[in-house]
């Protein structure tokens, strides 16, 4: 299994300017991969793993982890001694203390069969004080030879102590020609593929999950749900239970960018400037209240913005009944006026 496979296309530079760091001044001990949502962050930061866990990395001098040493199978096998991954556990959406001490007692041991010991610690936003408190030694003198790499897709919500402790490395998305062509190679065709990339920051892996999941489907079924709600036709049970299913920061995040498409084009935006162009036909742009279009906008970013970065929402029928009134009052009373 060669690791190139699991390099993404567009990811191939980057992974052959880490290696030739690596030759040149060796990888830094603290590694942050930032980017957007279905970038490749983790992929990448599992390549890298991978190969510095790799047996014959130093004495062959390989650019890709060679897939048959002892380390390498275990890798396969997911059973990999000199490996650990740190992150929410399960029913949480925060890392906390718990998880950073294993990663602390874990690195202070001496590596059982490959060269270094690495960590993978993802999200980083969502380390909780304590947590980032407790990683904050570990980052800055990390012991013996070791590797932590983090992800995070967003770096503003990630601890300034924690950021400046780490080198960064930043995924873009690729040139839309690209992956369109990357996602018809994976059989989509091309207009789900450019629609897809386009609700999902042009980031290729999300936009495959998007159309894999069906998440247009779900979209379309949902869009409609809202429209009725606007006018009338449905009540509010209905239109949440549309939504019953899906995370809610999902939700928020489709919400966000219907408010973004909506604000656009009540400033002139073409159908080609815009996430979704089917809102145009659903709801009435000449008729909405512009400034409460744009409250209502902060007030879903500061929800989305705590819930990516970790904070539970135990109200989550509460958040979202009220944000639809206040999605009607906008859409409504504006157009009776
Ligand atoms: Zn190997």
């Amino acid at each position: 299994m060669s690791g190139w496979n699991h390099v993404y296309p567009w990811q191939q530079n980057v992974w052959s300017d880490l290696i030739k760091r690596h030759h040149v001044h060796g990888l830094p001990h603290a590694l942050m991969f930032t980017g957007p949502k279905g970038v490749g962050k983790h992929a990448l930061s599992l390549q890298v793993a991978q190969w510095l866990l790799c047996s014959r990395r130093v004495s062959d001098n390989l650019e890709v982890a060679c897939g048959q040493c002892h380390s390498c199978q275990l890798w396969a096998a997911g059973n990999h001694p000199d490996f650990q991954q740190c992150k929410p556990e399960d029913g949480s959406r925060q890392i906390r203390i718990d998880g950073v001490r294993k990663v602390n007692e874990f690195l202070v041991q001496t590596p059982q069969i490959s060269p270094c010991q690495v960590v993978i610690l993802a999200p980083v936003e969502v380390l909780n004080n304590n947590a980032a408190n407790a990683l904050l030694k570990t980052l800055e003198e990390p012991p013996g030879e070791s590797f932590i790499l983090l992800e995070t897709e967003r770096l503003g919500s990630v601890m300034p102590t924690i950021r400046s402790r780490c080198q960064r490395l930043t995924l873009v998305a690729p040139p839309t020609a690209d992956s369109i062509q990357w996602l018809q190679q994976q059989g989509c065709d091309e207009h789900s593929a450019a629609q897809a990339l386009r609700m999902n920051q042009n980031a290729p892996l999300a936009a495959l999950e998007w159309i894999q999941n069906d998440a247009h489907g779900q979209h379309r079924k949902w869009l409609a749900a809202l429209q009725q709600w606007s006018t009338g036709q449905a009540p509010l049970d209905s239109t949440l239970a549309v939504w019953k299913t899906d995370d809610l920061g999902d939700v928020l995040e489709w919400l966000s960018q219907l408010l973004s498409d909506l604000m656009r084009a009540s400033m002139g935006a073409t159908v080609e400037q815009l996430i979704e162009p089917e809102v145009l036909g659903c709801f009435d742009v000449a008729i909405l209240d512009k400034a409460k279009l744009l409250a209502l906008h902060e007030r879903i970013t500061v929800a989305l913005g705590q819930i990516r970065s970790g904070a539970s929402f135990h109200n989550r029928q509460l958040l979202l009944e009220s944000l639809m009134i206040e999605w009607q009052s906008l859409v409504t009373i504006a157009g009776r006026s």
